[in-house]
Order: C-alpha cells, then sequence, then structure tokens
C-alpha cells in the first residue's frame, strides 16, 4: 500500500510547477554575477524570481534577500537587529530553534514573551513591558507555530511595537501559503520565509526587510545580494522557490488549501477525538492553520507513537524534528503550560496541497490501529 504523507510542516513535497521550472533555471548554466551571456541568464532568471516573490509579498524587489532557507534569513535579521542596535529584545517562547537558540546567544539578557495554553502570546503583557522599559525594542515572534499550527494575532503585535517605536522580526515560514498574504504584508521590519515549506525545493528562503531597514552582510564574500548576503545565489532553487509561491500564495489559491487541508484534518480528528480516551487536540480552541493537528496521549511517548506510524506507512512528527533525528520533549507545550509527560507524548499531523481528504480518514483509521497495538484505551475501532 502507498505510504501516507501527513509532514508538511516539516517539508512539502516538491510541486511540479517547481520542478520544471527548476529544470529550465539548471540549464542556464552561468553565475548570476557574471557579465558573459550565460551569467546575464541565470541573473535574469534570479530578479524574475525576486520580483515574483516581491509582487506576492507585496513589498519592493529591492526588499528581497535571497538565502540558503528560513534559518540563514532568520539570523541574519537577528545580525541585522543587532547592528542596528535595537533593545530590549523580546523573543516569544514559542519560537522555533532556528530563532531560538541564536536568539538567546546574541541576547542573553532577552525577555521571553508568555503564551496562554493555546500558544497564543500575551499581548498585553508585551504591551506594558514595552512602556515600561521603553528603548528602541526588537520583538522577535512568529506568524504560526510549526508544531501547534497556533498562528499569533501579528496586527495587535505589530500595533503595539510600531506604537513603541520599535522594530518586530517575524518568522512567517509556517504563514507562507496558509494564510492570505494580506494578512501579514506591511506588519513586519523583517520577515522570512522558506522555499520547501509551500512545495518549492530545500535550500532556499528569503528576508523581506521593511523601508529603512538594514540587511547586515557580517560575512565577508563577493557582495551578492546587493552586499547583504554574499555567496552564489542558487538560482535553480530560488526560481524553484518564486513557482512554488506563484501558485501557492494567492488568494484563491489560499483558500483552496484552507479548504483541502481543514477538510482532511476533520476527516482525521472527528474519528480519533470519538474512539480514543484522553486524547487532547492543542491549540483547539484558538485560531490555527487549517493544516496541522497536534495530539498529546499523556503516557504514549511522542517518538514511540512516531514509529508506529512509520511502520503503519504514515510520516507524521512529534515535537519538532531535529537534524539528529532525536525527538525531545516539546520546548513548545512545556512554554503553553503542558507536563513533562505531555509534552513528551505529543504528535503532529500536517497536511497539504498534495493531501486528499481519505488521507484524513486513512490516518485515523491507522492512528487507532497504532493506539490499540499501544494498549490505549480505544472505544470504537474504525472499520
Ligand atoms: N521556522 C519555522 C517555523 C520552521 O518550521 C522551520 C522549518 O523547520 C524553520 C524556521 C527553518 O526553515 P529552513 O528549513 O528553511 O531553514
Amino acid at each position: 500500500m502507498d505510504r501516507l504523507y501527513a509532514d508538511h510542516n516539516a517539508t512539502s513535497p516538491l510541486r511540479p510547477e517547481a520542478r520544471e521550472a527548476m529544470l529550465r533555471a539548471i540549464d542556464l548554466g552561468g553565475n548570476p554575477s557574471s557579465v558573459h551571456g550565460e551569467g546575464r541568464a541565470a541573473k535574469r532568471a534570479l530578479e524574475d524570481a525576486r520580483e515574483s516573490l516581491a509582487h506576492i509579498l507585496e513589498c519592493g524587489a529591492d526588499a528581497v534577500t535571497f538565502t540558503s532557507g528560513a534559518t540563514e534569513a532568520l539570523h541574519l535579521a537577528m545580525e541585522s537587529a543587532k547592528a542596528m542596535g535595537f533593545g530590549p529584545v523580546y523573543v516569544s517562547s514559542v519560537e522555533h530553534d532556528a530563532v531560538w537558540s541564536y536568539a538567546v546567544k546574541l541576547w542573553p539578557e532577552a525577555q521571553l514573551i508568555p503564551v496562554n495554553p493555546g500558544g497564543i502570546l500575551d499581548v498585553d503583557w508585551l504591551g506594558q513591558e514595552l512602556d515600561i522599559q521603553g528603548g528602541q525594542p526588537l520583538v522577535i515572534a512568529q506568524g504560526a507555530n510549526n508544531e501547534t499550527g497556533t498562528i499569533q494575532p501579528l496586527n495587535a503585535i505589530s500595533t503595539r511595537v510600531r506604537a513603541a517605536g520599535g522594530a518586530l522580526l517575524c518568522d512567517a515560514v509556517q504563514l507562507l501559503g496558509k494564510v492570505s498574504v494580506a494578512q501579514f504584508a506591511g506588519l513586519t521590519d523583517w520577515l522570512v520565509v522558506s522555499s520547501h515549506k509551500i512545495g518549492g525545493p530545500m535550500g532556499a528562503g528569503a528576508l523581506i526587510a521593511a523601508p529603512g531597514i538594514d540587511v547586515f552582510n557580517g560575512r565577508a564574500g563577493g557582495g551578492q545580494e546587493r552586499g547583504a548576503r554574499s555567496g552564489t545565489e542558487n538560482v535553480a532553487a530560488i526560481v524553484g522557490f518564486a513557482a512554488a509561491a506563484t501558485v501557492a500564495c494567492d488568494d484563491d489559491a489560499v483558500q483552496a488549501y484552507q479548504d483541502l487541508t481543514s477538510r482532511t484534518r476533520h476527516a482525521f480528528e472527528l474519528p480519533v477525538a470519538t474512539a480514543l480516551s484522553g486524547v487532547d487536540f492543542v491549540s483547539q480552541t484558538v485560531r490555527r492553520l487549517s493544516n496541522t493537528s497536534c495530539l498529546v496521549v499523556d503516557g504514549w511517548e511522542g517518538a514511540r507513537q512516531v514509529m508506529a506510524m512509520d511502520l503503519a506507512g504514515v510520516a507524521v512528527s512529534a515535537g519538532s524534528a531535529c537534524s539528529s533525528g532525536k525527538v525531545k520533549m516539546s520546548r513548545i507545550l512545556k512554554a503553553c503550560g503542558y507536563s513533562d509527560s505531555a509534552a513528551a507524548s505529543s504528535i503532529r499531523a500536517s497536511f497539504g496541497w498534495s493531501s486528499r481528504i481519505e488521507d484524513g480518514v486513512r490516518l485515523a483509521e491507522l492512528y487507532l490501529e497504532a493506539a490499540a497495538r499501544a494498549g490505549r484505551n480505544v472505544t470504537t475501532q474504525v472499520a
């Protein structure tokens, strides 16, 4: 039987439009910094991709710096904020490790922004802190969480930050293609997006800087990307990224994505909620991404759940996947107030552009079978 892929928040399969665009770009051959014909052709492809992404993200082309992915773009943004002298610094307690581990290194004194049990930032707490502390504050807050799917109230956050004369750095990796661009365009000072989360290739991302906001070039080199990021651009990956964004991000595409993924998720969550006692769907009571389902079954370790599902032919994640392949207790669920045991007992199913509603149905069946085999209390087996 075919495998079932439900891990789009980790990476979403390559869209055919991205693949085709990449194949054409690979054959261009030249270095975009070279002045000869081959170089100019590569440069044209690169700049066309930049224009496309800028159009989608409602910014100027010169606001777009291409990078090797979101991690690099986030680091570049944080280094830029540091170089511009922003402070005090506030970091949401539910940031991805790509932000978290570097932010605490750059600003050991940074304050954590608390979240409620659904993972929503405490905007009132933040507003009060900004009023009290003054300075030129930097707030680092993601758009949506990769594990729980919680969507942050970026508008309210941005309003508070701007009223305080500060800057907002936003990891929008999980927002792009999942909510309308109008909901986050123009609200941030640095915005970061990643190609492989929307069906583009891995190894491309972008940093979008607001007018008047610098992108600091910390690495000596060839001065590519208008001096903001040295190193030859990965033209084929960037072209694939722009092609994926073009099909994934307009309002009609986002609406179709939300319809498909919310129905697929419902087909999964309803039977599981009905049949499995003790299951807790995280963030169900707050605004969350239509494609993401995060479940806690306290006492059934996330790593074991993932292994059981993998053996059943299903790809899901536990906590956040990291490069070592180790699954840790979820720092995100801990920040939301879950116990150690619950935070080690979560899995995430995330659907996407290639999902079908039947995938949700099948996932529920296989999950309930695995739960029963693991000795959990399953009251109604789905046929
Ligand atoms: N931020 C979030 C919310 C993510 O989900 C990820 C991917 O796991 C990243 C950042 C890092 O993205 P990239 O793989 O492009 O470096």
